[in-house]
């Protein structure tokens, strides 16, 4: 038997077998938390074997998923995750920070997060036989969807709004899905594909939705204390518990990535792996920032509103996973940031110059959170602090061009050089 024992419900607390659901809680909608077996993952798994793994990639935590291996089918599958955790001392030093690691999630093989849930759902999809996945997607999801069925032969669709930057667009499309581009938001196309789902018997995978998205993006989770383990241990035997960061920061649009991030750190609590769980920040754009009005006013209740962000990314009228999302600052000691969107573009010139990573919009807005949280006091220069970057930003060159500015354009001679130098 395996460790997947089922689901509880994040609303009113049901649980249900794996067979009983597929997606949400019939009752209120809710969205699952998938339940596992704790103790019979600790007999079978421990720290050493997992730190011994030659694996590199989210299938090195295959003890701690709900799903089976991939197998050889899945092959590319196993090129997400694992991504780098580096230290940047040059932003450690404008901040003021003693201590700051960035985790680099642009380097996934579609070249976002959204991989590392997709990869999940894909197996999971296999294991229930599924013939068809479908996804709506403000752009990063849907490539990672379509890349990860690719990989598996297995028929994608995805709805996408018709905004989604076009480098995204031309993901799904080489990836070989079949792309329809909405004449509408994506609330509107989130809610056209459970229509078609339902309709046409197609797998599911949409964020908020599909449970297993966060047992996918937990995995980020697991490799951040592994990562910082490796990184700040003096002797190379085996830890009996991993080290934990301070504090964790984080884009946030329907609240999935924190969320799960929330989980993979409350597995392992519950495995004794590790002795506390960081604070979560999550960072929104004002333009699109339902949680963060539901944080600061103290409410569970999320509230619409109507999204306005040049991070498309965390663009997002109604969260799919709010309540959840603001659980995971709550229940962490963290909070909900709001960034101005010029603070992201500078966030995004930022990383860029100062640490070599080129960061979409959505991906870097958690770095403009970190700058207004320490200018608010809620990280202090001795925390450990781990900044996530989602997104390439090679997925949004319009964006970089307005953070960037123009190149200049010169005659191919010396002279031109040097008026334009001056
Ligand atoms: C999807 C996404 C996010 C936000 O994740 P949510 O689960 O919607 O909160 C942040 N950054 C990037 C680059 C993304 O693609
Ligand atoms: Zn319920």
């Amino acid at each position: 038997m395996g460790t997947f024992l089922g689901y509880r419900c994040s609303v009113c607390g049901a649980e249900y077998s794996p067979e009983a659901v597929t997606y949400t809680c019939p009752v209120d909608g809710g969205n699952l938390d998938v339940i596992l077996d704790y103790e019979r993952i600790r007999d079978r798994t421990n720290l050493s074997d997992l730190m011994a793994s030659t694996e590199s990639s989210i299938w090195r935590y295959l003890p701690l998923l709900p799903v089976g291996d991939p197998g050889h089918l899945g092959t590319p599958l196993r090129a997400v995750g694992w991504t780098p955790l580096f230290s940047p001392p040059r932003l450690a030093e404008d901040l003021g920070l003693s201590y700051l690691w960035l985790k680099d999630d642009g380097r996934n093989p579609t070249a976002s997060f959204k991989d590392r849930a997709s990869a999940v759902v894909v197996a999971r999809a296999q294991a229930i036989g599924a013939e068809v996945v479908v996804t709506a997607s403000t752009g990063n999801a849907g490539a990672a969807l379509a890349g990860m069925a690719a990989a598996t032969g297995m028929p994608a669709v995805i709805l996408a709004p018709r905004t989604a930057p076009q480098a995204k667009v031309a993901q799904l499309l080489i990836f070989g899905a079949r792309v329809f581009l909405i004449d509408g938001s994506y609330d509107e196309a989130f809610d056209l594909t459970l229509e078609a789902a339902d309709a046409f018997g197609w797998y599911c995978r949409n964020t908020g939705y599909n449970p297993f998205t966060a047992e996918g993006k937990k995995t980020a989770s697991y490799e951040i204390c592994e990562q910082l383990t490796n990184t700040v241990r003096a002797v190379r035997e085996p830890p009996l518990q991993w080290e934990v960061p301070d504090a964790v920061f984080v884009s946030v649009g329907d609240g999935n990535i924190i969320s799960g991030l929330h989980k993979g750190f409350k597995d392992l609590f519950e495995l004794g792996w590790i002795e506390r769980i960081p604070r979560l920040y999550g960072v929104q754009s004002h333009g699109s920032a339902a949680i963060y009005n539901a944080f600061v006013s103290g409410t569970e209740d999320i509230q619409p509103v109507e999204a306005k962000t040049l991070a498309d990314s965390i663009s997002v009228d109604l969260p799919r996973d709010g309540l959840r999302a603001v659980r995971a600052a709550t229940q962490t000691g963290g909070a909900y940031i709001a960034v101005r969107d010029e603070d992201i573009l500078g966030a995004v010139r930022e990383l860029a110059r100062k640490a070599a990573v080129f960061a979409e919009p959505a991906g870097a807005a958690s770095y403009a959170g970190l700058t207004k949280a320490l200018s608010e006091g809620l990280v202090g220069p001795m925390d450990r602090v781990v900044v996530l970057n989602t997104g390439s930003g090679l997925k949004d060159v319009n964006a970089a061009m307005k953070a960037a500015g123009e190149a200049i354009v010169i005659e191919p001679k010396l002279e031109a050089l040097e008026k334009a130098l001056r």
